[in-house]
Formats: structure tokens, C-alpha cells, sequence
């Protein structure tokens, strides 16, 4: 899938620009194993790049001009490397023109480039299309002209990149698809940035995304409640524990001995918190031992306090995760992303991924009006150069 677009991409480039490219950079999205809503609350994430990227086809064209095409929505703008770089009211651009500022304001001087771009990630699903394209832009113009960047920086000039678009993103997305590897996951702490790989055996079972294809709108404002609640919960924490710093110390017997000190609700959302730093921790462990079963149960366990505890499911996903609870080809499942919408993601006994994706979207469409979109998802690299040669 990804050669066609590879081959897409670079017949494009020719096309528009006369040449062949100069350099090819593939530049993946992200899915997220387990540690939900605890990258603000001092967890670890388990994160990977996947195998849907975006193909970026570059050349420098010798001027102070750049274009940029992006082939999927059949739109183009141009920019001047001498001109400041402001926000544009047609948000994709926001996201080149955000890089470039980043890597402006940290002292490197870019001449003009022409770039093409096309992409398989799904928009807006979760995937982490934004980070893909921040990253793979940044990983492309590091390459057309030579420029010194660590890839740490690549993912904190992307994440910046996209706080300048407006979004107030963590680490995590950027991270993922600069470091990802094929059949590893990724544990990372958010906040020191320290990450160790484990190996990514799913042995039976593939990992297929179902979209709920809805989005509440009540994201923004429950995600700012949920970090008062937590913060809340963590200084009533630190004043019983003086030797507590952060969610990550304090044990569920240790919380549970000051239930009693807490609102009910902040409770239950700490109560969440501590469950999932230490299912992350378990899902490594798991995979490690290939014990997938036990993964699949963490998901389920984490969809339960996601939507019980934490509160930030919905009717759709619920409805997906409990009827893939009931599913025997389904071993774990749990919505992916905020909440509110967006995907699940889901390990599904290999071979049985048609029966059960036919079962969830007649299902979904008679209880919902609403089609469900799949998306198969293997493990795959980071952001990288194509070899032109092969
Ligand atoms: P997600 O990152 O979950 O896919 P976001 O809303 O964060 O969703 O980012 C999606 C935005 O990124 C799109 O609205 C668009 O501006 C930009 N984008 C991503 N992929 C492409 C693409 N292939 N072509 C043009 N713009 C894209
Ligand atoms: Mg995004």
C-alpha cells in the first residue's frame, strides 16, 4: 500500500515540478497500546508508529520561495522564506508554516523548497495525522539541506509547531512517529522524555482500529475539569504522604487508606490515574512475556475506568467495547485518544477480522445510523529518508 504511494507522490512531484525529487520521507501516524490521560498525571504512555504514513517528495529550488502541494486535497500555496511567517486562515498550511517558523526561531536559515505531499493516515481519526506531518516536514528540509537536528528536537519542534497551530498538544504524538520502530512499542515518560522499546508480538492477534465516526463536543471543557480533578486529588495525596511526589508513588492501598479525605469524584478520577500507571507497566510486562491475553484484559480494564471512573467515554464506544467484550474473536479493546469519540482499538484473533468487522458495522449502523470505519494497523518505523535507489 505504501509502494502505490510512494510511486503516487513521486509521479506527482514530477509532474508539478519538472524533476525527480530530491529526496523521498516517509513520516508515520501513531497509536497508543494503553496509559490513557496519564501523560499529564506523571504516567507512561505505550505508544507505536504504524505502518499508514505521509510521502513527502522534496527538491530546493534555489530561490527564497517555497511550494508546497498537498495532493490529497488538491491544494497549493506558496511562501516567502524572507517574509515573517503568520498564521494563514487555511489550517493545513498552519502546519508546514508552523515548522518553518519553529525551525526559524531557533537559528536555522532555509533556502526556497518544493515539496508534494500525499498521505494514508486517516484525517482527524486519532491517527495522529498532524504529528506525521509536522515531523515528516521538519525530517525533510533537515535533509534537503544538510541541517544538524537530534531527533528529540524534531519531536519538540513538530510538538511546537503545533501549539502555534493552536493545539495544545503533549509530546507523545511527535515522539511516536520520530521514534518509532518496526514491531516495538514505545514506553515513554512524557515528562522526562526517558523511553525504552519492547517487543511489539501480537502472535494470534491483529490490531484493527474501529472509527466511532462521532465527535462530542464536550472534549475541550471535560479535559481542563479532569486536570483540576487530578491536581486537586494529588495535593490531598501529598499532604497524607509527605514522601509522595506524583501519582506515580503512591500506591492504590496508600489512596484507598484516605478515600474517606476526597470528593467522590476526585476519587475516582486518582483512583483511574494510579490504576493506569501501573497497567502500563503490566502490559509491558505482558508483552514480554507474550502473554496477549493478559494485554487484551488491561484494555478492557482501562476502557472500564475510562468510562466509569474517568468518565470521558461515550454511548458509541461503549456500545463498540462491550460488544467486543461479548465477541470471542476480541480478546481487548478499549477507546483510544481523549475520548468522546474517535477510535477503539481492538486485538482481533487473526483470520476472524472480516466475520467481526461485518458483525460491528451492521450493528453499529442499526443501533447508530452512523457507518463504522476500519483500519488495520501494523507496527512500523519512524520518520525516515526513502531510498531513492532501490
Ligand atoms: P489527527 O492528528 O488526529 O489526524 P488533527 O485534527 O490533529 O487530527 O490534524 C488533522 C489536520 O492535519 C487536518 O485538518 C489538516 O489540516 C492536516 N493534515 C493531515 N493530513 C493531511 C493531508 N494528507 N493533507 C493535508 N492536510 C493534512
Ligand atoms: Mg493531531
Amino acid at each position: 500500500m505504501n509502494d502505490i504511494l510512494i510511486q503516487n507522490t513521486t509521479r506527482f512531484f514530477k509532474e508539478k515540478f519538472g524533476n525527480e525529487p530530491q529526496k523521498i520521507v516517509l513520516s508515520p501516524g501513531r497509536i497508543n497500546i494503553i496509559g490513557e490521560h496519564i501523560d499529564y498525571n506523571d504516567g507512561y504512555v505505550l505508544p507505536a508508529a504504524i505502518d499508514k504514513i505521509i510521502c513527502f517528495a522534496l527538491e530546493k529550488n534555489h530561490s527564497k520561495k517555497s511550494k508546497i502541494y498537498a495532493i490529497d486535497i488538491n491544494d497549493e500555496f506558496e511562501f516567502d522564506l524572507t517574509k515573517e511567517i503568520q498564521l494563514s486562515h487555511i489550517v493545513w498550511t498552519n502546519y508546514i508554516l508552523g515548522v518553518v517558523k519553529q525551525l526559524q526561531d531557533n537559528g536555522f536559515t532555509l533556502e526556497g523548497f518544493n515539496c508534494v505531499f500525499s498521505s494514508n493516515i486517516p484525517v482527524g481519526s486519532g491517527l495522529s495525522s498532524s504529528a506525521a506531518l509536522e515531523c515528516g516536514m521538519i525530517y525533510g528540509i533537515k535533509e534537503l539541506f544538510d541541517l544538524t537536528i537530534k531527533k528529540v528536537d524534531i519531536a519538540l519542534l513538530g510538538q511546537k509547531a503545533e501549539h502555534w497551530v493552536g493545539i495544545n498538544c503533549g509530546i507523545m504524538d511527535q515522539f511516536s512517529s520520530v521514534y518509532g520502530l518496526q514491531n516495538k512499542v514505545i514506553k515513554l515518560d512524557c515528562k522526562t522524555l526517558e523511553f525504552e522499546y519492547h517487543e511489539a508480538n501480537f502472535n494470534d492477534y491483529a490490531l484493527v482500529l474501529f472509527d466511532s465516526n462521532v465527535k462530542h463536543s464536550l472534549f475541550t471543557s471535560e479535559y481542563n475539569t479532569r486536570r483540576e480533578e487530578c491536581e486537586k486529588g494529588l495535593l490531598i495525596i501529598k499532604n497524607n504522604f509527605p514522601a509522595i511526589k506524583s501519582f506515580r508513588d503512591c500506591t492504590e492501598n496508600q489512596l484507598l487508606s484516605i478515600r474517606d479525605k476526597m470528593d467522590k469524584t476526585v476519587f475516582k478520577r486518582v483512583h483511574y490515574v494510579i490504576k493506569e500507571i501501573s497497567r502500563v507497566s503490566q502490559a509491558c510486562e505482558a508483552l514480554d512475556n507474550g502473554n496477549i491475553e493478559l494485554l487484551g484484559q488491561l484494555l478492557f480494564d482501562t476502557h472500564d475506568g475510562l468510562s466509569n471512573e474517568y468518565e470521558v467515554s461515550c454511548e458509541e464506544l461503549d456500545m463498540l467495547v462491550a460488544t467486543a467484550k461479548e465477541n470471542d474473536a476480541i480478546i481487548g479493546s478499549r477507546l483510544m485518544g481523549g475520548g468522546f469519540g474517535g477510535c477503539t482499538i481492538n486485538l482481533i484473533k487473526k483470520g476472524k477480522e472480516n466475520e467481526v468487522k461485518n458483525k460491528f458495522s451492521s450493528l453499529y449502523l442499526d443501533i447508530f445510523g452512523i457507518e463504522l470505519k476500519f483500519y488495520d494497523v501494523k507496527i512500523g518505523n519512524g520518520t525516515s529518508l526513502f531510498n531513492l535507489d532501490k
